[in-house]
């Protein structure tokens, strides 16, 4: 690229100012690229042939590498894949085992996302789906059947904050040599390492908690890279066998590292799910101060939750860190630094109780995310839940004066004040007697008379 003072307009326009200088910024760089360039033709050609280096920001990118480092050693996984979206990181782990004519077992209390992904969208793909009871051990291991190519679940369930053994149903897929996917999104790294359990797979919405300031969406998928040919060769003939040019499988070239590498190398590039360098820059930082939050917005939502359980307007409150809650005992082997920040509190006056403290709410923001350092209210029934029947509802602690809370990093008095406002108007707003469900949305079945 000489001589480029001398060049015409268009090639100055396109070439002049592309510094190659180096530098040693203490932050990491943004490579806001699309790719890389090559100093020759045998490095072009090592980058195709091994992987070596980067060379399209589709395969790898050193900003998006470095937060996969980061966060591949906080869940103590052997490698992080970093995607778009959480709803991605639990696509592309999926399809990394499951293809047509296979079978998936998973708990019935997901999220909604990840639930219609599996019964509209991998169904449409012939991957076919069981849904058991988180704490039904015997439901997880009764419906493996020999095409089970994983079992999947989420370590602390929205909304009714059901803890997943992680220990147990990772042994029952071992005894299969079937590994466990956990979606720990609700955890964190911070608060429980499903690797260490015995967890095959986690992942996570990056969106939430470990992005922690709702500014970007992000996924990733953490591998523990053990995988075992010899007990689970069979299951994945994608890993075990030669390739499509007849090289070496996946297993034989990478060992253990086997099924990571797939997830790297063949399903995030090839469905594309890539996160933006931005994005993952965003992450980055905001993992930073992961331990920071986690504790912060634990120790609030306790408080809170606490406080809550004592009003009298309130029927129920299902936060695992409340000794009320059924799996409290279960939360306290897992989850040892602290419950998180999100759990549902119901109301007695339902439906219209549930919306007055949605509408009255000040400080506390009235919106569809969760894990923000800001507090957040949602009313279930009529959104993350509305596609659902009223028995799938109550089954998941869904009912008409639910709502849904993610405590923020506020200070906790302004929290319980906010709280205390909106419920105290509570009392003044009367009942209003049967009223169809704010939620219904077309079919019958979904119609609510309250
Ligand atoms: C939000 C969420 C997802 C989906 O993540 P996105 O980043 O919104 O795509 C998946 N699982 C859980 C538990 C979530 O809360």
């Amino acid at each position: 690229m000489g001589a480029q003072e001398d060049a015409g307009f268009s090639t100055r326009q396109v070439h002049v100012g592309a510094s190659t200088a180096t530098a040693s910024p203490r932050a990491t760089p943004i490579y806001l690229t699309a790719g890389f360039t090559f100093s020759d033709l045998d490095e072009s050609a090592a980058h195709f042939a091994t992987g070596s280096g980067f060379g399209y920001s589709r395969t790898g990118n050193p900003t998006v590498h470095a937060v996969e480092e980061r966060i591949a050693s906080l869940e103590g996984g052997d490698q992080a894949i970093l995607v778009s979206s959480g709803q991605a990181a639990v696509t592309v782990a999926l399809l990394g085992l499951a293809g047509a004519g296979d079978h998936l077992v998973v708990s019935e209390h997901i999220y909604e996302g990840t639930r219609g992904l599996l019964l509209d969208n991998l169904a449409r793909l012939g991957i076919e789906t069981t849904f058991v009871d988180t704490s039904d051990l015997d439901a997880w291991r009764d419906a493996i059947t020999p095409r089970t190519k994983a079992l999947f679940a989420e370590t602390l369930s929205n909304a009714r904050n059901d803890v997943l053994d992680v220990a147990a149903v990772s042994a029952i897929g071992a005894e299969r040599g079937i590994p466990l996917v956990v979606d720990s999104t609700f955890t964190t790294p911070y608060l429980l390492r499903p690797l260490e359990h015995g967890a095959a797979v986690v992942v996570h919405s990056a969106s939430k908690f470990l992005a922690g300031q709702g500014a970007v969406l992000g996924g990733v998928i953490i591998d523990d890279g053990r995988f075992d040919a010899a007990a689970s060769g069979h299951l994945f003939p994608h890993l075990a066998h030669s390739d499509r040019l007849g090289g070496p499988s996946y297993a034989e070239k990478y060992g253990r590292r086997a099924r990571g590498q797939y997830l790297r190398e063949s399903v995030a590039p090839r469905f594309g799910p890539s996160p933006s360098p931005l994005n993952a820059f965003l992450i980055g930082q905001g993992v930073e101060t992961l331990s920071l939050r986690m504790e912060r917005q634990s120790a609030n939502a306790l408080a809170v939750a606490r406080w809550l359980e004592a009003r009298p307007e309130v029927e129920r409150v299902d936060y695992v860190g409340l000794p009320s809650h059924p799996h409290h005992a279960l939360g306290r082997r897992y989850l040892t630094r602290g419950s998180g920040s999100v759990f549902t509190v119901t109301l007695r006056g339902g439906l219209d109780a549930a919306r007055h403290v949605v509408q009255s709410v000040r400080l506390i923001t009235h919106m569809t995310h969760l894990g923000d350092v800001r507090s957040l209210i949602l009313h279930p029934q009529s959104t993350s839940h509305s596609g659902r029947t009223v028995a799938e509802r109550e089954l998941a602690g869904v009912f008409p004066g639910t709502v849904r809370l993610s405590i923020g990093i506020e200070d906790v008095d302004d929290l319980v004040a906010d709280l205390d406002q909106a419920l105290d108007s509570v009392a003044s707003v009367a009942t209003g007697g049967r009223r169809t469900d704010a939620g219904t949305r077309g079919s019958e079945r979904e119609v609510v008379v309250l």
